[in-house]
């Protein structure tokens, strides 16, 4: 087993095979009534978000970069799924 260390960084929960789910958090517990909640979520693509954001972008600073497709609310709940460990291979460069 290798040594537990915090889970930090978007190339860390890649590699420890997390899954990452963005939720719009738009029109809750605001109480006005005009405002329809919105139900917007999806799965973000970790290799995507490395590719784009870098190996070494905060976890936590991810929600504020995040958009909701749906009505462009910057309120974004974002869900990691530690247990889910997906496989993932890191291409080493071959020989
Ligand atoms: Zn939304």
């Amino acid at each position: 087993m290798e040594e537990k260390k915090p889970i930090v960084t978007l190339g860390q929960a890649y590699e420890a095979g997390w899954r990452v789910n963005a939720r719009c958090a738009h029109g809750k517990k605001r109480g006005m009534k005009q405002m329809p909640e919105c139900y917007e979520n999806a799965e973000l693509d970790l290799e995507t978000l490395v590719w784009t954001r870098g190996e070494g972008f905060p976890l936590q600073d991810l929600w504020s970069r995040l958009k909701c497709p749906h009505c462009w609310s910057r309120r974004i709940t974002v869900l990691f799924d530690q247990s889910a460990n997906v496989k993932r291979s890191r291409k080493v460069t071959p020989q």
